[in-house]
């Protein structure tokens, strides 16, 4: 695809659809926002819509449909078991994905969970480029531990490196030479979420391939975001330069022995699946889908979902549609950038993620600099973004906190949600939290659940700083919502 050139000669994102339905957002005052942070503990994940303007929470779940994904649902076939509409799903799983044998489950998770109940036994290391909290959880529940083997050029902030999701290949086969038998299976992430949405090489994938073949290692492909992952590919990598992101999706898919993915984000439906073309791997999960579930026809995912997956993955295949998140994504990082704000660069997919490290400088990691900067974007602004940072982590089994890498504030940019001005009040409201950033104080836990503790944990702030932060917004921007 040709890339839309202005006259004026600025880089510009255009959407390549037009908006048929709209929902209303409330952007309410800040005074009302204080209130909301209150009541959520200081956690973006416990604030009700009704008090959040732009929702940049997540991309799972969260995308917009178009009318063929829509009109799909209306002619779903509902049945318990042998739908015609799964049938559909199975067939475009193995157009797009390229596998024959296809496990459907409720969100990326439930595959998650499978995997690991299945190859994962109590003391085996799972290598990966990087972990996902969900992917961590079950892989630690079923008494596991993982390694990430990144280059260090992956914890560089501002780095023009096109791959940083790519893995350590030197220190991935010394750890196996270290660890003999206690490797269930090699984990590649498309597009390392937690460390900014940045992709990985498709000759890297083929390196991991080339181990997992040596040492006769399974490699699973965590592909939930593999058609941003594929475009990447497309505009960093030369030999692919004149590929289809089909074929490059395809690709990746064929170099590992499973694939699993959540379909709340490719594919912008909901449900998810784990496939492969191995008969045998296929059958050693397949009971567990009735038992965790649903029946193997419809794993848990509503038969109209399933209908919008179908026709949502034969959308993956065409750029107009893959390019939109990481062309708003591209804009936003750089516009950030240029008003000095750190953000990783460059720019991956699912969103703009800010360093709260450098932000947030005068609060330490036992403060939750990232969760105390999500939480004063939300009052200045009504945007709500997600912690990435320790808050994110879990604690060791001695129950002390591990810190995380980066401390950073996901902004998600759901598929073809967001139009152009929206994305420009993002910058506008995080460029003016940046010059007041000294006015962000720290958060500390008051409930902390054992588990994913991120997702219902409630904190308050140290100090009275959100007032303080308040009453300089009131002072800038007068009665402006
Ligand atoms: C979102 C996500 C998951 C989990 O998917 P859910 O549908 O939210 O359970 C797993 N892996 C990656 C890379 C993801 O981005």
């Amino acid at each position: 695809m040709a890339e839309i050139k202005f006259y004026n000669g600025q880089k510009i994102p255009l959407e390549l659809h037009k908006a048929r339905i709209v929902q209303k957002l409330h952007l309410v005052p800040i005074e009302r926002r204080l209130e909301a942070l209150y009541e959520g503990g200081f956690n973006t994940f416990r604030l009700n819509t009704s008090d959040v303007f732009l929702d940049m929470l997540t991309d799972s779940g969260t995308n917009a449909m178009s009318d063929n994904q829509l009109a799909a649902m209306m002619q779903a076939d509902d049945a318990y078991a042998g739908s015609q509409s799964f049938i559909r799903l199975q067939k475009a799983v193995e157009d797009v994905l390229g596998k024959k044998y296809y496990l459907p489950v409720h969100q990326g998770r439930a595959a998650e969970n499978i995997i690991s109940n299945v190859y994962v036994k109590k003391g085996n290391i799972v290598p990966m480029n990087y972990h996902f909290t969900t992917a961590m959880a079950h892989i630690t529940q079923y008494g596991g531990s993982m390694a990430e083997l990144l280059y260090d050029e992956a914890y560089v902030v501002d780095s023009s490196h096109p791959f940083k999701g790519n893995m350590h290949i030197e220190k991935l086969e010394e750890l196996i030479q270290q660890q003999p038998g206690n490797i269930p299976f090699i984990r590649m992430e498309a597009s390392t979420n937690l460390i900014g949405g940045q992709p990985f090489s498709l000759q890297n994938l083929r390196d991991v391939r080339a181990i997992a073949d040596k040492y006769k290692i399974k490699l699973v492909l965590d592909a939930s975001l593999i058609g941003e992952n594929a475009y990447l590919i497309l505009k960093r990598e030369p030999e692919f330069k004149s590929s289809s992101i089909g074929e490059i999706i395809k690709k990746m898919t064929e170099l590992a022995d499973l694939v699993y993915f959540s379909a709340r984000k490719l594919s912008s439906s909901r449900g998810g699946g784990i496939c492969t073309n191995n008969h045998a791997l296929y059958k050693e999960m397949e009971t567990l889908v009735p038992l965790f579930e649903g029946f193997l026809t419809y794993g848990g995912i509503s038969i109209r979902e399933i209908e919008a997956m179908t026709v949502g993955l034969y959308e993956t295949l065409d750029e107009t549609v893959i390019s939109q998140s990481p062309s708003f994504i591209e804009y936003l990082v750089n516009a950030l950038h240029e008003k000095g704000v750190p953000v990783i660069r460059p720019a991956g997919v699912l969103g703009a993620h800010i360093d709260a490290m450098q932000v947030c400088a005068h609060i330490p990691q036992t403060q939750y600099p990232a969760g105390a900067l999500a939480a004063a974007l939300f009052l200045v602004s009504g945007i709500r973004g997600m912690e990435r940072g320790s808050i994110s982590n879990q604690r060791d089994e001695q129950g002390n906190e591990t810190y995380a890498d980066m401390e950073l504030v996901r902004l998600a940019v759901p598929r073809r949600v967001f139009t152009l001005s929206q994305i420009k009040y993002v910058e506008d409201r995080m460029t003016w939290l940046y010059q007041n950033r000294h006015l962000i104080g720290g958060l500390k836990f008051v409930y902390e659940p054992p588990v994913l503790r991120f997702f219902m944990g409630g904190l308050e702030p140290t100090s009275d700083w959100p007032q303080q932060l308040m009453a300089q917004f009131r002072k800038d921007f007068g009665d402006s919502l």
